[in-house]
């Protein structure tokens, strides 16, 4: 076995005294998920001076909130976006092979109730192992409806006249999200959550840095940077308009908005619901929408939702009519029907859909369709859409942009391919499943590190004990009880009612850890709406 190495403390104090410190930067971030944090990693792997500043916790928006697929998107295919499932099954396999612990191969099950389905989705979805070559994970393959039965035992049997399994990949979106902000704080990267982005520092016209808020103390810092991006999510036009408040000139209108955003709706129910550790997938539902059930961390994940939003709430709430369309959808295909009363949990995010620009003169589109990055004339960098699969290649994107604008000087690609993330095996290294209930084997290699803390020992749930809390706490960043119970253990996304009633003890612990007011009230009443469903 290798050796772990130490693991570095995230202490608040150093790194706000860091922040006051290092002024002068390469690079600043602006966001804290997927985007944003896979940029710092790059960027930092390149030997760049980063500082990434993120307004709430990491991973606090979209990113926690996927269908925790790693997938080249079946339905990109059946659009024939061959070039993005291509870029996607490259980057599938890249992910699996640097993060074994918090992304594997699952198999998918298209179960087929009319006679068509079987050859139709079968050839698309051969279609898919060929686009993905080396990079494939098993063969698609056409089953009998018994073999269709025995990979998914809660199926509804009745008119099931075979099934098409084929492969893709899930995952751990929050901890995937931790283990690169402190993948990249091991290459020197500075990593700030709950730290807002409050205002640009301009040279003359040119952008030169940032003005960033410390949420808890309240206190303001200017950080120099000769490359500011913006991977703010579904926020980007928030600081785009920012941006362009500050440097209009004489007839040019405000900026116009770049995203349009779509939530998706998931609910959590007991693992009997779907049995087996094989993902259901229904590629076109009676409105012609696309459904998952996914075995994830001991429990099913339904889903999901795709309904334009006017707002940008941060915790978002579904609609009647999206809990209704997966229960009931959810019901066409399982042997027992979830009711309201069965959901553990409700979580909605929202998708950052990027709208059409009209080419101002000052855009570089992105190489991929599916997510785009802007320079506006200032020189700020934005980029935004695209999926969680996709966050390497965005970066190399991003960086190669900056790059092409001399924002940065020109420094060669490619150095996080075959970067292991933290936690992260030797190649080869067998991981226990994301199906199986969490525990220590979802910190990977770090496991060991967790038996040298207190309360190792000491439960506070299945999957969760006091040592998890302060390791959190020490070296993940953590400090609040949602940080905890959301996003390092994924307690509140799986039993939103456990998870509230853990959340003093939770609390106490890292009063103890940080000396910070650990909010348990506010996750209190935070647990009680993931467990409401409208109507
Ligand atoms: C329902 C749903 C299901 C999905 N499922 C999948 C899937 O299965 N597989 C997949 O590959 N992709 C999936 N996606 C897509 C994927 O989740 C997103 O593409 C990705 O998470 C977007 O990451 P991001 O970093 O751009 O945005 P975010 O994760 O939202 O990060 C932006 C961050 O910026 C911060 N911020 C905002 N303003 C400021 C400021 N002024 N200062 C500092 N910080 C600020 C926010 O707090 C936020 O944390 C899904 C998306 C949705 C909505």
């Amino acid at each position: 076995m290798s050796t772990v190495s130490k693991p570095l403390l995230t202490r608040r104090d150093d790194l706000t005294a860091r922040l006051a410190r290092d002024g002068r930067y390469d690079i600043a971030i602006v966001g804290g998920g997927a985007t944003g944090l896979g940029v710092a990693l790059d960027a930092a792997a390149r030997g760049f001076k980063v500082v990434l500043v993120e307004s709430h916790d990491f991973a606090k928006g979209t990113s926690s909130r996927a269908t925790k697929l790693v997938h080249g998107g079946v339905r990109y295919l059946a659009q024939g976006n061959i070039g993005l499932v291509r870029e996607a099954l490259h980057e599938r396999s890249t992910l699996l092979e640097n993060a074994p612990h918090l992304a594997q191969a699952l198999a998918f099950v298209v179960p087929a109730y009319k006679w068509w389905e079987l050859p139709f989705y079968g050839t698309g979805l051969k279609m898919y192992d060929v686009l993905a070559g080396k990079a494939g994970l098993g063969p698609t393959e056409f089953l009998s409806a018994r073999e269709t039965l025995a990979l998914l035992p809660a199926s509804r049997p009745q008119g099931l006249m075979g099934g098409i399994k084929y492969w893709d990949g899930q995952f751990n979106d929050a901890r995937l999200a931790l283990a690169l902000a402190r993948t990249a704080a091991e290459r020197g990267a500075l990593l700030v959550n709950y730290c807002r982005a409050a205002d640009f520092i301009y040279e003359g016209a040119k952008l030169a840095g940032l003005v960033c808020e410390d949420a808890l103390s309240g206190r303001q810092y200017r950080i120099q940077a000769r490359c500011v991006v913006n991977a703010t999510g579904v926020w980007v036009d928030e600081l785009r308009q920012r941006d362009g408040a500050a440097t209009s000139r004489d007839g040019r209108g405000p900026v116009k908005p770049m995203v349009a955003p779509s939530q998706g709706v998931h609910m959590v129910v007991d693992r009997e619901f779907l049995g087996g550790e094989t993902a259901l997938m229904v590629p076109k539902t009676a409105d012609g929408r696309v459904l998952f059930a996914v075995p994830w961390l001991g429990k099913v994940i339904l889903g999901t939702t795709d309904t334009p939003r006017d707002d940008l709430a941060r915790e978002p709430l579904p609609f009647k009519e999206e809990v209704d369309f997966i229960l009931n959808e959810s019901a066409r295909y399982l042997r027992r029907a979830p009711l309201r009363s069965d959901v553990k949990s409700v979580w909605v995010g929202l998708r950052p859909l990027v709208k059409p620009q009209d080419d101002e003169g000052d855009n570089t589109k992105g190489l991929s369709r599916e997510h785009t990055v802007l320079v506006s004339r200032s020189g700020l960098v934005t980029v935004t859409g695209g999926k969680w699969t996709t966050y390497r290649a965005m970066a190399e994107d991003v960086l190669a942009t900056c790059m092409k604008r001399s924002l940065l000087e020109s420094r060669a690609g490619g150095r996080t391919a075959h970067l292991k993330l933290v936690g992260a095996g030797e190649t080869g290294m067998k991981a226990v499943s994301i199906c199986k209930p969490p525990g220590p084997h979802s910190y990977g290699q770090e496991q060991s590190l967790l038996s040298a803390l207190p309360g190792a020992g000491t439960a506070l749930c299945p999957g969760l004990t006091e040592a998890m809390v302060r390791f959190a706490a020490r070296h993940e960043y953590a400090l609040s009880v949602e940080d905890v119970l959301a996003r390092r253990s994924r307690l509140l996304f799986l039993d939103a009612r456990l998870a509230g009633s853990l959340g003093p003890r939770v609390g106490e612990i890292l009063l103890q850890e940080t000396g910070q007011d650990p909010k348990i009230d506010a996750f209190g009443e935070l647990a009680r709406q993931y467990l409401l469903l409208p109507g």
